[in-house]
């Protein structure tokens, strides 16, 4: 048997990535909405154990063109440098390796340390942003204001790093729809990074987001205000040169069986309005439609759809 720590949790674009579990959980572990780690306890493994793994993923991996390095912020780890070297030494053709952080994070290590980790050989960082509005991002637990998110990623930015960005659809519910999607999308424009990924909110079960939800705390949004307030993110971007990512199943809409939207994909500025357009056919499709209207929050909701 393979004595091999294989990360729970990888973003989906990371699929044929050689994956490098550096540390167990997260850090912070308090926003409302997410349960991935609720039950591990934060703990960084030994550079000696990290080695290893690395050593055996060379064989695992061996077609790897890029590395991703897990759980969540791992760049808290004091060794990150060595083990991004030890990467880099080892996957010599990896022409991506890849890190999930908190925007915190990025901001408290600064563009000077964060470059170090890049002439390592870090090349992308992905940070959940989740929302740019201040009393959603305080509501979720997020830990983090849009100030900070804005500092952490030009911090990126700055070092030469690739950004990846998660928006998360839903996160300020109804009352906070319209605020959640302009503070979204004006931290993007602060920040410009090269991806933003959009990722629509499930309340799942057994998350502390559920308790809120329950408590009339939280009230979630129907798939047409979704639709809605992706137009309106959409709308308040303004960004160059950089690409809108719908590459989750959360972000689907069925009417009647049949998918009538699977998010929106493009290059900004160039492809706004083409998206747009997709968004404003869509809506017009929703407002009209006699069937059910269906999305993963409410497929989930009837245990049609368990894992996220
Ligand atoms: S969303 Fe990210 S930062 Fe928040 S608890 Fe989950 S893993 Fe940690």
């Amino acid at each position: 048997m393979i004595n091999y720590d294989f990360p729970p949790y990888r973003p989906p674009n990371e699929a044929s990535s050689a994956l490098i579990r550096v540390s167990h959980g997260c850090p912070w572990n308090r926003c409302l909405f997410c349960t991935m780690y609720k039950t591990v306890k934060f703990q960084p493994r030994s550079l000696e154990e990290i080695k290893k793994d690395i050593d055996t993923a060379v064989h695992i991996f061996p077609e790897a063109r890029s590395v991703f390095i897990a759980d969540s912020d791992s760049l808290v780890m004091k060794d990150s440098e060595k083990i991004i070297c030890y990467i880099k030494s080892r996957f010599p053709h990896a022409e991506r390796i890849t890190s999930y952080a908190r925007a915190k994070t990025l901001m408290r290590l600064g563009a000077e340390r964060l470059g170090k980790f890049h002439e390592a050989g870090l090349t992308r960082v992905h940070v959940g942003l989740e929302s740019g509005d201040a009393t959603t991002l305080s509501f979720l637990k997020k830990g983090a204001t849009p100030q900070e998110m804005i500092a952490g990623g030009k911090a990126a930015r700055q070092a030469g790093l690739e950004l990846s960005i998660y928006v998360l659809i839903g996160a300020g519910g109804k009352d906070r729809l319209t605020e959640h999607a302009i503070g979204s999308a004006f931290v993007c424009n602060g920040i410009n990074p090269d991806f933003i990924r959009l990722r629509t909110l499930i309340v799942q079960h057994g998350s502390l987001l559920e308790e809120k939800m329950k408590a009339g705390q939280y009230r979630p949004t129907s798939p047409l205000q979704k639709l809605t307030e992706v137009k309106l993110f959409l709308e308040h971007l303004d960004v160059q040169d950089c690409e809108l990512v719908s590459d989750h199943h959360s972000n689907t809409i069925w009417v009647d069986n049949t998918i009538v939207y699977g998010g929106v994909n493009g290059i900004l500025p160039a492809e706004k309005n083409h998206m747009l357009e997709v968004l404003n056919q869509t809506l017009q499709r929703l407002f009209h439609a006699r069937e059910e209207i269906l999305d993963a929050t409410i497929l989930y909701e009837r245990g049609v759809i368990s894992s996220l």
